[in-house]
């Protein structure tokens, strides 16, 4: 059955609200849905209803292709200047002996260890401490660049930008632009949270407010730079506060058209200010994911972390409007597993990740971090594919 035919069937239903019903008509249409529509979603979508519908956008948009890329990640330090509650990665500046802080010198290590490995991206992320500011991360991108031009360096989250631009002194535009000259290839989507002010304020008071978030993701498009948004969800925030949030990004993408991918990140209790909280469940996850892929109708692709969700959720969730499971990792991150997530050192070899892309009958495309085509392992037989070598990360106690 084509996907056009399982959203008429969903017309056809003589079960369905005439609301929900309106709603998949305006998805056939390819129509935009109301804020309204969005949080009616949410209230009153069941997993089956939402899926067919995330469904039928990313076949139309995708067909059956589904991308991951070659990384590795790079966090500078976990010591932390801010205090999110639902954060289990940062240590504050008085738990130092819990902490790691990379050197310049450390840090360009790990990218000579993947000298001649076919990676296409290093994602740099972590902390907030005063050490790294705009000098040293000129410094730290100018020499991976000159180092290893291809590698696509994708760093810093808006909370990083925000905080050295107002040390340095210097406004949005002209940090953005010094970045970029000094090699920064795009901006990952992390610090977003959820834009809506009381709540945000509740979760992680005094980092970057939403809509300064916003104007340094803005002010990088204007350069011609591509970015990608997150939204931590599934803890104390509402319905309506989820959708808020996809308006906002909707409504600069509008504008700019610079985001390439949506990623919602679940909030994970192990270790945090927050454990009291209960997690969302895996509907929960999938009836979010297919919500997203619905109202972010001027975003190309919506991605699941499968480190984050683990890999069979991954899987899923290519059910219910995913068309990107992110890249192999290599155990260079700590932020899931720290936050309680299955994987306890998440990395897959490329043929792991082929394989569980076919496994759910899709075609596994290996992309660059701008989504040009680096391969197409849809036909490909893999002979003698190496192990994953594992970076050795500190151990926090
Ligand atoms: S979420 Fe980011 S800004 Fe907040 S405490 Fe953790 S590392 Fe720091």
């Amino acid at each position: 059955m084509q996907n056009s035919d399982n959203l008429q069937f969903l017309l056809n239903n003589p079960n369905l609200s005439a609301d929900l019903k309106h709603i998949a008509q305006k998805v056939l249409n390819k129509q935009r849905i109301t804020f309204d529509e969005g949080v009616l979603l949410y209230e009153q979508g069941e997993l089956g209803y939402l899926g067919t519908l995330a469904n039928h956008i990313r076949q139309e948009r995708h067909g059956d292709k589904t991308y991951f890329n070659r990384n590795f990640h790079i966090e500078p330090t976990n010591l932390c200047v801010y205090d999110c509650k639902f954060c289990s990665y940062s240590r504050l500046l008085k738990q130092k002996s819990e902490g790691w802080e990379y050197t310049m010198d450390e840090m360009f290590d790990m990218v000579t260890k993947y000298d001649g490995e076919p990676v296409t991206e290093v994602h740099i992320v972590g902390g907030v401490l005063p050490q790294y500011d705009v000098p040293f991360y000129q410094q730290l991108f100018a020499r991976i660049r000159a180092h290893r031009p291809e590698l696509h360096i994708k760093a810093l989250t808006p909370v990083e930008y925000h905080y050295i631009f107002k040390k340095a002194k210097i406004d949005y535009a002209t940090g953005m632009r010094l970045m970029q000259e000094a090699g920064l290839d795009s901006i990952p989507g992390g610090g977003a949270e959820i834009f809506d002010p009381e709540i945000r304020d509740q979760i992680s008071k005094d980092k970057c407010t939403a809509d300064q978030w916003l104007a340094i993701h803005e002010e990088w498009h204007k350069l011609g730079g591509r970015s990608n948004a997150t939204m931590l969800y599934g803890h104390i925030e509402e319905f309506k506060h989820r959708i808020d949030h996809m308006e906002r990004l909707r409504q600069l993408q509008d504008k700019t058209g610079g985001f390439q991918t949506f990623i919602p990140l679940k909030f994970r209790n192990k270790d945090n200010q927050m454990s009291h909280v209960p997690e969302v469940s895996v509907i929960e996850d999938l009836r979010n994911y297919a919500v997203a892929r619905i109202y972010l109708d001027n975003f190309d692709h919506i991605k699941a972390y499968w480190a984050m969700i683990s890999r069979t959720t991954a899987q899923l969730s290519l059910n219910f409007g995913v068309d990107d499971i992110d890249g192999t990792l290599d155990d260079t991150t700590k932020i899931y597993s720290m936050a309680g997530a299955e994987e306890q050192h998440p990395g897959m070899s490329t043929k792991q990740l082929v394989e569980l892309i076919k496994h759910v009958g899709r075609q596994p495309i290996e992309r660059d971090t701008l989504y040009n085509v680096v391969t197409d392992y849809t036909n490909f037989e893999f002979e003698n594919e190496p192990k994953p070598q594992y970076y050795k990360l500190p151990v926090i106690n």
